[in-house]
């Protein structure tokens, strides 16, 4: 009996971590102090930068909303789920959503005993199957959709991108797992109390493990912030929104750190996509990055990405190419979960590169726009087989050969050199190829 005790398998596992995803909404590569913004102050997020691993090629996996929520949390390219297409994103009137048969990391970790809660955005889905509830979180506060969504008939054109725009304009309603509790919602309170759930929610948990999404509202249009913020950044109510979420960042850490969890809790901040700039003073900035929202350009989809776990991860800053993609092989890994079977995943578990700062291997990047592969990254190389632009009229132009792009020496993608690397191409049309190969595209829900 002794010996059979002192050779059994090590029964005392590490304890279960709890994951915090923290998401923005076209919130751009360059909106962030740690990020290089001259003008909005986020002393929260840099700090948790600074105690953190901050990475500079952080993909979101769309060019818009609902395509990146989609593989976020199924971990999975949007083509495979259906949760893309002409329509961009979905509508009030979409039938579509998130399809039941996806495994989100919700109910990945869900199966794993830990306590879930979505809070803020939705945006894949409003039916049966597809809702909050049904994805596996235990409960849900938030919005529907986008907050842009649902106008008033009369509302004037261009009001969802004013400093101003009208506190009833929209009719988009707050929801409490499921059901409306205000409608419409008042957005200037709308990070406020996100942030106040949050604190709740994680405050509440004490025996299990739990998983967050906190997919934040702001900075979409329209643009609104609390009066404790309000006109005081100099990049006006842009500006006032961001550093909203920069203090509800702040609340979340700090409630972890007082709970004692901050050592067993990974956060994760990025944003769905990048700064939606045809909205001008109110569409924020991608930095050194070309192009924004709706563009598959660096400035579409590279993004905010910071990592934090104190005493987990070694404060730093990597160049390593991540996604959100890799955020459900993460969090299965830190929940101690197997894949799920019979499922494609697009994406790597970080934790050997956040843990032990070991490179993950080389492997390409899909950019996607809607449910056509427009751009492809490998190593520093970067291929477009087309372009249009994000938003406005946008003019699609295919190119043979594709467009080359080096990202390190030329990372705002002015300078084609694809006449001198044809063996570049040559490599990147075979990962391509490899990747199309097998790709079963699921049933389009956008439509
Ligand atoms: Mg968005």
């Amino acid at each position: 009996m002794v010996s059979l005790l002192l050779t059994a398998p090590v029964a005392f596992a590490a304890p279960k971590a709890n994951l915090v995803i923290i998401f923005a909404d076209d919130l751009g590569y360059g909106d962030l102090g740690c990020y290089g913004s001259p003008v909005i102050r986020t002393p929260n997020l840099d700090r948790m930068a600074a105690e953190g691993l901050r990475f500079t090629d952080f993909y979101s996996a769309a060019e818009v909303c609902t395509p990146s929520r989609a593989a976020l949390l199924t971990g999975r390219y949007p083509i495979r789920s259906g949760m893309c297409g002409n329509r961009r994103v979905l509508f009030p009137n979409s039938k579509g959503g998130l399809p039941p048969a996806e495994i989100t990391i919700a109910e990945a970790l869900k199966g794993a005993g830990y306590a879930t809660a979505h809070i803020g955005k939705w945006h894949l889905g409003i039916h049966e199957g597809s809702r909050p509830l049904d994805q596996g979180f235990d409960r849900s506060f938030g919005l529907p959709y986008s907050n842009d969504m649902d106008a008033r008939a009369d509302l004037p054109r261009g009001a969802s991108g004013s400093p101003n725009p009208p506190h009833d304009g929209w009719n988009v309603p707050l929801l409490r797992d499921g059901k409306i509790v205000e409608q419409p919602a008042d957005q200037t309170t709308l990070t406020k109390r996100y942030t106040e759930e949050a604190v709740k929610f994680i405050k509440e948990q004490k025996r299990r493990p739990f998983f967050l999404y906190f997919a934040h509202t702001f900075p979409h249009v329209p643009m609104f912030a609390s009066p404790a913020f309000k006109g005081r950044s100099r990049a006006g109510i842009y500006g006032d929104a961001v550093e909203e979420i920069d203090w509800s960042v702040g609340q979340v850490l700090e409630t972890l750190r007082k709970q004692g969890i901050a050592k067993n809790t990974l956060v994760f901040f990025t944003s769905d996509n990048g700064p939606w700039l045809i909205m001008g003073d109110q569409g924020g900035s991608a930095g050194l990055l070309r192009d924004g929202k709706g563009s598959t350009w660096e400035g579409g989809m590279r993004v905010p990405g910071i990592a934090w776990m104190p005493g987990r991860i070694k404060p730093g800053v990597t160049a390593q190419l991540a996604h959100t993609m890799d955020l459900f092989p993460t969090a299965i890994g830190l929940a101690g979960v197997k894949p799920p079977a019979n499922v494609v995943l697009d994406g790597l578990n970080l934790a050997p590169l956040l843990f032990e700062a070991m490179p993950l291997p080389e492997r390409p990047f899909f950019y996607y726009r809607g449910d056509q592969l427009f751009a492809s990254r490998l190593g520093e190389w970067k291929a477009h087989f087309r372009t249009q632009p994000g938003y406005g009229q946008p003019k699609l132009e295919s190119h043979e050969p594709p467009l080359l792009f080096h990202l390190g020496r030329d990372p705002s993608e002015k300078r084609n050199v694809s006449a001198d690397h044809p063996d570049v191409l040559a490599q990147i049309q075979q990962a391509v190829n490899a990747h199309q190969s097998g790709l079963v595209p699921g049933a389009p829900q956008l439509e």
